[in-house]
């Protein structure tokens, strides 16, 4: 346990003895009157990495000097340039290679998992999901549900806060589980809540939903690249993300999917298909007869965009080198020391509330704060200062004339220092609202 000080001093210690400092360097960040930005954003938009541009104009001078022929010459030809995403894919979501896929966007492939594993029936037609999900989970799944022939007020259960509390109880999403579970088709959670910043206990949700014979997937735009996962060894059935967010991949870049070894050869699953999920081998013989790839690859429908791709190299390369274990080391110490200095502030008066989870594991890289009336202003003060950062209307059950607004703080360790920090904390103690 690190006995952290309200102090720059100590904050640049912590960075001299940072082993992923390094990174930070390997990053473009946005400037403010000539300096860095403090930037708290990388759960909406992670920064783009230095050597996005020049792993574009590679693809770029490749399309220029071999035209076509860039489908199959050279060290990577594009007929397999998804390959080369899948070592990082499939470590930072805690799969095997075969078992992840870089394709389409995210709703996209929610759409698409769920066309594999929502098979609802009279019987069993339910999807449990949590309350509050971000609004493009809510359109796709009410969607999914009308779309075979159900009422979604009738299908869908969310699992909601307790009255008068913001986060979800474990206990409260496994009790609903074991309610519904024999009519439940799918259990289709986030990992973490990108309002409230809650982490959901994934291995638990799995087990429970299994137990009851549903299918389980997760939703992990604001996990994948942030907490610790481990998709194949819990037995997930599917999950998607998007990599624009913790993992830097530029803004609506590619999204994730991943599909549990143990579906990969069932060819009872329904699933919507074109010619890039073929049979490698005989892809180009133009034949009758869908052959899935026999991994998650069997899911992509089209060739995917090179050009959109190119820059993802460059960030998971990044991912690789950092390696999961050391980035939520950081993380947990970053975040938690953006919470020490929230709480010292308090000291003298209390004016932020935060509502994320207090305990480390159930939290990943963001804090959200609750603020009052002020909350805009110190919003707009902190965006004068060269703070970028995320401002909501407080949406929450608990949202009052005294609870108006939250702000969003991600430190993320793959670029932020601890002085970012301290920074930041000590222009909200300054502010005067
Ligand atoms: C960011 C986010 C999305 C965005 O979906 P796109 O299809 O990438 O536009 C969807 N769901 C969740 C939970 C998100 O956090």
């Amino acid at each position: 346990m690190i006995h952290f000080e309200n102090t720059l001093d100590f904050a640049r210690k912590m960075d001299a003895q940072d082993p992923l400092a390094a990174f930070r360097k390997e990053f473009l960040f946005p400037l403010h009157l000539g300096h860095e930005c403090l930037y708290f954003c990388g759960n909406s938009l992670g920064l783009q990495p230095r050597a996005a541009k020049a792993a574009l104009e590679h693809e770029l001078k490749r399309w220029e000097t071999l035209g076509v022929e860039g489908h199959f010459l050279g060290d990577l030809p594009w007929t397999h340039f998804h390959k080369a995403l899948a070592p990082a894919s499939a470590h930072v979501v805690g799969a095997n290679e075969a078992e992840v896929i870089v394709m389409n966007t995210l709703t996209v492939n929610l759409h698409l998992l769920m066309v594999s594993f929502y098979r609802p029936t009279a019987q069993r037609f339910k999807i449990i999901m949590e309350a509050g999900a971000f609004p493009s989970d809510q359109y796709a799944i009410a969607s999914q549900v009308q779309w075979h022939g159900f009422d979604p007020a009738e299908a869908i259960v969310e699992v909601s806060p307790r009255p008068s509390e913001d986060l979800l109880r474990a206990e409260d999403i496994l009790a609903i589980i074991e309610k519904e579970g024999p009519q439940t088709a799918l259990v289709l959670f986030g990992g973490l809540n990108y309002f409230t910043g809650q982490v959901y206990d994934l291995e638990a949700i799995a087990a429970a939903a299994h137990a009851q014979g549903s299918a389980v997937g997760f939703d992990l735009a604001h996990a994948a690249g942030n907490i610790p996962l481990k998709l194949h060894d819990w037995g997930v059935d599917f999950a998607v993300w998007c990599t624009y967010k913790y993992m830097n991949s530029g803004p609506g870049a590619l999204g994730g999917a991943f599909v549990h070894e143990k579906h990969i050869h069932n060819s009872d699953l329904p699933r919507l298909t074109g010619w890039w999920g073929h049979d490698e081998g005989r892809r180009f013989l133009m034949e009758k007869n869908f052959q899935p790839i026999p991994s998650a690859a069997g899911w992509q429908m089209s060739n995917p965009p090179i050009l959109a791709m190119a820059p993802m190299k460059a960030s998971h390369a990044l991912f690789l080198e950092a390696g999961m274990d050391r980035l939520r080391a950081k993380s947990l110490q970053l975040t938690g020391y953006l919470e020490f200095l929230i709480d010292d502030i308090n000291q003298a008066q209390a004016r932020f509330e935060i509502l994320t989870p207090r305990d480390p594991q159930q939290r990943g890289a963001q804090l959200s704060i609750i603020t009052g009336p002020e909350g805009k202003a110190l919003f707009d003060y902190l965006a004068q200062n060269g703070v970028i950062c995320d401002w909501r209307e407080n949406n929450l059950p608990s949202a009052s004339v005294e609870k108006v607004g939250v702000i969003r703080l991600a430190p993320a360790p793959l670029y932020n220092s601890f002085e970012d920090v301290w920074q930041v904390a000590e222009l909200m103690r300054k502010f005067e609202g």
